[in-house]
C-alpha cells in the first residue's frame, strides 16, 4: 500500500507542477468505504492523513475502533437527516449537503453539541437524475440560507459527475464546478468561503487538479478493487 500511496502523491505533485499550481494546495483523501478498520490503519502507516467514508453506519462502527490514530474522516457520501446527528461527532467535513432540510438538521444537530460543522455543498453538474446534488441554478440561494446558520460553515463546492472512462469527457464538470465557485466567490456572501473544489477520483483525479480540484478523493489507486 505504501507504493500506492506515494505513486498517487507524486501524480498529485506531478500534476499540480504541470499546471502552475502548489501541490500543498491539493489534499488527498484516501476513499476507505468497504476497507476494514486494519486496512485503515495500514494506510496509516503507509502515510494517508485524512479518509473519506460514505455511508455513516459504516464509519460509525470503523471510526470507534480508530480513535487512537487521531486521523479525521470526511463524509462524502450522501446523508440523510436522521443521520445528521451521528454525522456532526463524526466527521470534519460533511462534502454531500445538498438540500436546505439536511443543512437545517446538521445545523441543529452541530449547535447541540457546540460544534462549528464544516460543509461542502454537492451539486449535481451533470444533471442526472439518478445523483445526489443540487442543480447550479439553485446554488446561489441554497448558499444564502445556509450562510446565516452560525453553527455550518460553508468551505466550497462539491461534484461527482456522470462516470466515464475517459477523464477529458469528464473534464467539463470539473470546470462547471470551478466556474460555478467563482461565481459564487465573487458575491462575498458573509461566512461563506469557496476556497475547497472536492473533485477528481482514481480515475480521473489529475484532469480534476487540472482543473482547480482542492479534495481528491481516492479510493481504488490506494486500496484495490473493491469487491
Ligand atoms: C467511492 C468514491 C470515491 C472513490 O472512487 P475510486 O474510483 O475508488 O477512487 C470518490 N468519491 C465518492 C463520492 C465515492 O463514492
Amino acid at each position: 500500500m505504501k507504493d500506492k500511496l506515494d505513486s498517487i502523491q507524486k501524480r498529485i505533485e506531478a500534476a499540480a507542477l504541470r499546471c502552475g499550481r502548489d501541490p500543498r494546495a491539493i489534499t488527498l483523501v484516501a476513499v476507505s468505504k468497504t476497507r476494514s478498520a486494519d486496512e485503515i490503519r495500514e494506510a496509516v502507516r503507509a502515510g494517508a492523513l485524512l479518509f473519506g467514508e460514505n455511508y455513516v453506519k459504516e464509519a460509525e462502527d470503523k471510526i470507534k475502533g480508530l480513535q487512537d490514530l487521531h486521523v479525521p474522516f470526511h463524509l462524502i457520501g450522501h446523508l440523510q437527516s436522521n443521520k445528521a446527528k451521528i454525522a456532526v461527532r463524526l466527521f470534519d467535513l460533511v462534502h454531500s449537503v445538498d438540500s436546505l432540510s439536511l443543512a437545517t438538521e446538521l445545523h441543529k444537530q452541530a449547535k447541540k453539541i457546540g460544534k462549528i460543522q464544516n460543509i461542502l455543498v454537492q451539486v449535481n453538474t451533470g444533471m442526472e437524475e439518478s445523483k445526489s446534488g443540487i442543480d447550479e441554478k439553485d446554488l446561489e440561494p441554497l448558499i444564502r440560507d445556509i450562510s446565516v446558520f452560525d453553527h455550518l460553515r460553508v468551505m466550497g463546492l462539491m461534484t461527482i459527475p456522470p462516470y466515464d472512462a475517459d477523464p477529458e469527457t469528464v473534464r467539463p464538470f470539473f470546470k462547471a464546478l470551478r466556474l460555478a465557485r467563482d461565481r459564487i466567490d465573487t458575491l462575498r456572501i458573509p461566512s461563506v468561503s469557496m476556497n475547497e473544489l472536492s473533485m477528481g477520483m482514481t480515475g480521473d483525479f489529475e484532469t480534476a487538479i487540472e482543473e482547480g480540484a482542492t479534495l481528491v478523493r481516492i479510493g481504488t489507486a490506494i486500496f484495490g478493487e473493491r469487491t
